[in-house]
């Protein structure tokens, strides 16, 4: 019989992840709050469990993608009271690195091995089994879990002990939230010199201006015709998601005592932007905040 793997969290990211498990073969027994996740989640071969504790339950490994640290420390907390030591536990979401490491010490007082397991590549990754994961934790626990992200992402990294993978994951999104406003700083005072978009992204594509923003996601409709600025900013990755994380890279370098003064710019633009209302477009669409902005 295939092992069972129980799945907390079926919304936006945590659905598509556990259906495509159940397309690896395993049995995925899922919960989640929200009726509608849970729905379509069964039209996706998952099992439906009536609560955390009863989707845990004869499982050998528990995945929770759920939205921020305190969700995941009250489904840890339940799950660490109640499975057999030795259940492998993986979290997925996006948290802070002092919750992270919370998590994982509950699972230890309970002889329960953990890996933190956040990812990147979005809802698109989430559907097709693209998405790249970055673990934390021990050796052992993230042997045991590298098989089971395999069915659900393409790269796969260990980048350290507890923790580890949330601190990746929140390092990397800062430099995503400022290289991105760096590029749209590009484009919009290319605009005002009179520089066309094109010659712009010519130029910077294979110069040292160089990076993801531009040459993957550029912030302004044409030079790539598959980045969200051509189909109305629509996300792609909201705005209030890229705060949610610049947010928890500006708390993990309070804690660690890291400078990060653009990190902390980058945070404070995004939150003017969320406040003018623009939380769900994508988070290229910062452009339009910036182009309205005079100096002197
Ligand atoms: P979502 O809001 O669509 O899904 C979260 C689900 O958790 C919801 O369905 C909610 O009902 C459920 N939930 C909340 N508390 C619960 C509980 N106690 N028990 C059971 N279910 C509970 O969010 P999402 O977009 O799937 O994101 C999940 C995580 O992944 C977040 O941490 C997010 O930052 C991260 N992430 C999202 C993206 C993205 O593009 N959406 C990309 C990378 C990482």
């Amino acid at each position: 019989m295939s092992e069972i793997i129980g799945f907390i969290g079926l919304g936006n990211m945590g659905g598509p992840m556990a259906a495509n498990l159940v397309r690896a073969g395993y049995r995925v027994r899922g919960f989640d709050l929200d009726a509608a996740s849970l729905a379509t989640a069964k039209e996706a071969g998952i099992e439906i469990a009536g609560s955390a504790l009863e989707a845990a339950e004869a499982a050998g490994t528990v995945v929770t993608m759920l939205p921020a640290g305190h969700h995941v420390i009250e489904v840890w907390t339940q799950l660490t009271e109640a499975a057999p030591s030795g259940t492998l536990l993986i979290d997925s979401s996006t948290v802070d690195v002092a919750s992270a490491r919370r998590a994982h010490a509950l699972a230890e007082a309970r002889g329960c091995p953990s890996v933190d397991a956040p990812v990147s590549g979005g809802t698109g990754g989430a559907k097709a089994g693209t998405l790249t994961f970055m673990a934390g934790g021990s050796e052992t626990a993230f042997a045991r879990a590298e098989p089971i992200l395999k069915g659900m992402g393409r790269s796969i990294f260990h980048c350290g002990e507890a923790g580890a993978g949330q601190a990746a994951k929140i390092c990397n999104n800062m430099i995503l939230g400022i290289s991105m406003i760096g590029v749209c700083e590009a484009f919009a005072l290319g605009e005002k010199l009179g520089l066309s978009r094109q010659a712009l992204f010519d130029v910077a594509s294979v110069s040292s201006g160089q990076c993801w923003s531009l040459t993957t996601y550029c912030p302004v409709p044409g030079p790539v015709p598959t980045s969200p600025a051509n189909n109305a900013y629509r996300p792609g990755f909201a705005a209030s998601l890229m705060l949610k994380d610049l947010r928890l890279a500006q708390a993990a370098a309070g804690t660690a005592g890291a400078a990060t003064p653009l990190g902390a710019e980058a945070a404070q633009l995004y939150a003017v932007f969320e406040g003018l209302g623009h939380g769900g477009d994508d988070f290229s669409a910062i452009i339009n905040m910036l182009r309205g902005r005079h100096t002197g």
